[in-house]
């Protein structure tokens, strides 16, 4: 990678950063849900045809994706960002607030879709001396985990298949900052529903069996070792204990046990069960534990547990990632860039779907201020990020995409 071809990244970010900006915060003033991306993909598609990209609409979703072409023979490589919102009502008071009551950006979707346009206008410029051709994926449904599928049944990784695929993700870390592993980014989980039912003579009337699914809750959660911090000092800490890595956060396991409270007699003596762990074998072991904490308490009931779905884990492609930190260190400076030596293990990414076809990886893009009040704090009503992460975002994914058609068109 060359430094004429990093300064030129830097300084196309640059002129694109106030059009960047203004698209984020009119995506973030329009959220829609998952499945309902029907503005957003009308803008985005706009502005990518507009651009001059083929654009490919999936006609099953409101997914699409735009190629840069530059040579049919040569190689591609894939930038997959993803466009919903979530059902939470933002309590910030910006100017560029969600408009929609009881959906908002809180997960910086926004951010992502608004770098995918960055990206798609700085390569575009620099098409000439590109070694190769792009393939930007804008994929709706992330956070109902059946976008990533839906997009590959669609075919976005096909015709051609891409060499490599690019994702990233805002973090609760200073915008600037660009977090990166070679090892799990994101763990999957398995849902399972848990029912309690009376033993057979243990009654003579049917008994409440509420109290007992509250206590086995209860139970189930003090099993957490780690959980999510709520405060952006304990967010901190914990991107710190990340760098380091202890054996014990590599060995995580997260339960969440939860009773249905709202609507009791939907639930009756049922509850959901959630686990993420960092491995299956702990994932296995997590079950047993379970048993081991519901066996005691459940002495005069039944308690069934049945799996609701999984999904897989999310980890990056060791080589890819290494064949890419020199060019991202010239490109960002080393000092931005945090390695993490454990996964944040509170959160999945349907991401995983597309490392399963083609070698990928994900990035933390950090994206707070907190001197401007601005944490990052993923999923909560005043999440909001320091825009300037946008421009990062955009020469850090450029940067890869380069970087990596370069490496495969040489052959080394
Ligand atoms: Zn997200």
């Amino acid at each position: 990678m060359t430094n004429t071809s990093i300064s030129t990244i830097h300084t196309l970010a640059r002129a694109y950063f106030d059009r960047l900006v203004h698209l984020r915060r009119d995506l973030h003033a329009y959220p829609e849900l998952s499945g309902q991306e029907v503005r957003t993909a009308l803008v985005l598609a706009g502005i990518l045809a507009q651009l001059g990209l083929k654009v490919h609409v999936d006609r099953s979703s409101h997914g699409l994706w735009a190629d840069l072409i530059t040579d049919p023979g040569q190689p591609y490589v894939a930038l997959r960002v993803d466009m919903d919102a979530l059902p939470i009502t933002e309590i910030n008071s910006v100017s560029y607030r969600s408009t929609n009551p009881g959906v908002m950006h809180a997960c910086g979707h926004d951010v992502h879709a608004a770098i995918g346009i960055g990206v798609a206008s700085v390569l575009t410029r620099m098409q000439m001396s590109l070694p190769g051709n792009v393939r930007f994926i804008f994929q709706p449904e992330e956070e109902e985990i059946t976008g990533a599928q839906r997009m590959l049944r669609a075919g976005a990784l096909k015709n051609p298949t891409p060499a490599a695929i690019f994702g990233l993700h805002v973090a609760p870390l200073p915008a600037g900052q660009i977090g990166w592993t070679d090892n799990l980014f994101l763990a999957g989980f398995a849902h399972y529903l848990v029912t309690l039912t009376p033993q057979a003579g243990a009654h003579s009337t049917p008994p409440n069996l509420d109290p007992l699914v509250q206590h086995c809750c209860r139970a189930i959660q003090r099993l957490n070792q780690w959980t999510l911090p709520e405060s952006w000092p304990e967010m901190a800490a914990f991107w710190s204990l990340m760098q380091a890595g202890p054996p014990a956060l590599k060995r995580f396991i997260i339960y969440d046990a939860t009773p249905n409270l709202e609507d009791p007699s939907a639930f009756y003596g049922q509850f959901g069960l959630g686990i993420k762990a960092a491995t299956p074998n702990l994932q296995k072991a997590a079950l047993g534990r379970v048993r081991a904490v519901l066996n005691p308490l459940c002495q005069h009931a039944r308690y069934r547990i049945e799996p609701m779905g999984s999904m897989i884990d999310m980890r990056n492609h060791p080589e890819l990632v290494r064949t890419n930190l020199t060019a991202l260190e010239k490109a960002l400076g080393a000092e931005q860039l945090i390695h993490l030596n454990a996964a944040f293990p509170f959160n999945c990414e349907d991401f995983a779907y597309y490392t399963k076809v083609v070698p990928g990886a994900m990035f933390w893009l950090g994206a707070a201020n907190p001197q401007e009040g601005k944490y990052a704090l993923l999923h909560t009503p005043d999440f909001d990020v320091d825009e300037r992460c946008i421009e990062t975002g955009t020469i850090a994914m450029a940067t890869l995409i380069i970087n990596t058609l370069s490496t495969i068109t040489c052959g080394s």
